[in-house]
């Protein structure tokens, strides 16, 4: 059965060989969504305690993890383009492949995951949410639930991109939903692709920690563009 699977695998890449989604060129065998010169090229993000910076509140029980550093015109926006926007599941493979060999203990630490929700609207648009994708592989690798119907977006808010740190706050303030189902758990894990000044991630932990003040969260990230000013 496997030399069939094989032989029928080599085929399908002589007849659509695949290509890297950054520099074009054919994929070989066993790389998932970007060639291995492109994955190498990807800056990992190296300084991490930025939560300080990121839950001013001084929230407890939070830890952040972050893969990459999240720059303009390079691959790493390539390759979340082609995830978020251009249907590309192998990416989504990809990411999580990434971030789970380098926070492998901490993936295994948590009780389940949990998707940054886009809501409902935005989902039947783009026909997927490209953190459930991610968080589908970990929920398999890890032998994990996932909880993502534990947290929804219930306001489609206008998009972010060309709002300044405090108009993105105010954006999404209150536009989180949580279930009190949430508060069975102690210690969750939270995908999110790209982190651009926290706000986000602060709303999420502030409806989270209002149901269940308890709880521990530790957020995976897959690249950060907020500038790392480490604070002390
Ligand atoms: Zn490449």
């Amino acid at each position: 059965m496997g030399l069939i699977k094989n032989i029928f695998s080599s085929w399908l890449h002589f007849l659509a060989p695949e290509l890297c989604v950054n520099c074009g060129l054919e994929r070989i065998d066993r790389e998932v969504g970007c060639c291995i010169f492109c994955s190498d090229s990807l800056k990992s993000f190296s300084l991490e305690k930025l939560e300080s910076q990121v839950f001013l509140n001084g929230e407890t029980d939070i830890t952040l993890h972050i893969g990459f550093i999240f720059e303009k015109n390079n691959a790493i926006q390539i390759l979340l383009h082609a995830l978020k926007y251009q249907g590309n599941f192998h990416i989504a493979t990809f990411f999580a492949e990434q971030l789970s060999k380098r926070y492998y203990v901490e993936f295994q630490q948590v009780e389940g995951f949990i998707a940054v929700p886009i809501h409902v609207r935005k989902r039947f648009d783009r026909g997927y949410n490209q953190c459930a994708l991610m968080v589908n592989h970990l929920c398999q690798q890890f032998n994990k639930n996932s909880y993502s119907t534990l947290l929804q977006k219930v306001v489609n808010n206008a998009s972010q991109t060309k709002k300044n740190k405090e108009e993105r706050r105010l954006n999404v303030e209150n536009s989180y939903w949580v279930s009190p189902k949430i508060k069975q758990f102690s210690h969750l894990g939270i995908v999110e692709d790209v982190l651009t000044t926290g706000a986000t991630l602060r709303a999420i932990t502030q409806e989270i920690k209002r149901i269940n003040p308890t709880i521990k969260l530790s957020f995976f990230v897959v690249a950060s563009a907020l500038e790392c000013t480490k604070k002390s």
